[in-house]
């Protein structure tokens, strides 16, 4: 077959990127290598090849397509969004290092954060202001890495990514987005400027709620020092779950946009709806972060929240959903929602949720790829019994 020239596109990089079909007996699909170690004959980096080392055949095909398709050189797969998130971090910073971090993180960040480092003498402090002259105002001698989340939960704010990610880079720092919530067809940060790009696979990228996994993607020597942070750590990801996260992530892009369609739908609906009092979704001109959304994302995402007023009548919305099922985390094919003031944020207690606009009557939806009819049904049937 003649190469074509052109860079092919997202969906097709995401069939065929690290995977040279027929390489193993004619199989089409790349099979599931369920070999602990290797011949030590054989090496990858001059490294044996093993299942901690995260150098299995299904390890480097996955790897190699999340590179591909955020257009970065290398990237790691690992056991989980939190053992993503904490091999990257530890292999960038040690003791006596200091750390500016967006204030609004995942609950399992924020524990790593401000319990875990500073056990190993790495101080984080919090910055609640978007603007990088105020993340300047704070940095330190010391200071090695800036850290940020491409859209907050569950009030889907969006930060000045593109300043964060420029003003750490003249400062000399790591800058490191969390971007669980875009998806690499979302967005490239490493395009805008951040050296490292962490995710949640057991979210969108693999999307159907059936594995745990994470991913740190990046430039070859970053990833480099992440994958021998992770050896030693441990945090490995099966080549079973390797596998599956491959089959996954091969309709990402046809189920991103789908799903971003439906929460746009759905969002614009119960914006007009007299029982809901508000709807954050950055697709919705009235978000504050609309604007950095549409200049920024491609797709504006499958989240959005809105509030019913109070905890009582946010519950009994959730129980009289046919179609979403009432639990936390996102980027399946089902659609979820959940009540962040009795999930995500319940131990932030009910004045510092108020503070930050998180009322107990808040419900977060995550949107799954069903008939956008069904789902804007399910919510209407709900709303009217209130
Ligand atoms: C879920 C999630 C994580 C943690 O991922 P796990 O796979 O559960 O370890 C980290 N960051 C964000 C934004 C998440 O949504």
């Amino acid at each position: 077959m003649q190469p074509t020239s052109r860079q092919p596109g997202p969906s097709t990089r995401l069939v065929h990127a690290g995977e040279r079909a027929t390489e193993y007996d004619g199989a089409v699909v790349l099979p599931v290598f369920r070999s602990a170690m290797y011949d030590e004959s054989v090496s990858v980096d001059d490294q044996v090849v093993y299942i901690r080392y995260h150098n299995t055949p299904n390890h480097r095909a996955v790897a190699a397509k999340l590179a591909a398709l955020e257009g970065c050189e290398d990237a790691v797969v690992l056991g989980s969004g939190m053992a993503a998130i904490s091999s990257a971090v530890l292999s960038v910073v040690r003791s006596g290092d200091h750390v500016l971090a967006q204030h609004t993180l995942y609950g399992g960040t924020h524990a790593l954060f401000t319990q875990d480092l500073p056990a190993l003498g790495v101080e984080v402090e919090f910055v609640e202001s978007d603007d990088p002259r105020d993340w300047n105002a704070l940095r330190r001698d010391t200071t090695r890495l800036a850290y940020v989340e491409a859209i907050s939960n569950p009030l889907l704010h969006v930060t000045d990514l593109e300043g964060i990610a420029e003003w750490a880079r003249g400062a000399g720092l790591v800058s490191m987005i969390d971007a669980t919530m875009t998806t690499p067809i979302g967005l490239q940060p490493t395009r805008m400027g951040f050296d490292l790009v962490v995710h949640s696979a057991t979210k969108f990228l693999n999307g159907h709620s059936d594995i745990v996994a994470g991913a740190v993607l990046g430039s070859r020597e970053l990833c480099r020092g992440v994958l021998h942070k992770a050896q030693h750590l441990g945090g490995s990801l099966d080549p079973d779950a390797c596998a599956q996260l491959m089959r996954g992530m091969k309709t990402l892009a046809l189920r991103w946009e789908r799903q971003c369609a439906t929460a746009l739908d759905l969002a614009r609906w119960l914006h007009e709806h007299p029982r809901v009092e508000r709807v954050l979704y950055p697709g919705l001109a009235s978000h504050p972060s609309h604007r950095r959304a549409e200049q920024w994302l491609n797709g504006f995402g499958a989240l959005f929240a809105f509030d019913v007023g109070d905890a009582a009548t946010a519950r009994s919305l959730q129980d009289g959903l046919e179609y979403f099922t009432a639990a936390p985390s996102f980027g399946g094919v089902e659609s979820l929602i959940t009540r962040p003031a009795h999930t995500s944020h319940a131990l932030l207690g009910t004045v510092a949720r108020a503070e930050r606009g998180i009322g107990d009557g808040l419900l977060r939806v995550a949107v799954g790829v069903e008939d956008v009819e069904d789902l804007r049904g399910d919510l209407q049937r709900a709303l009217e019994t209130l």
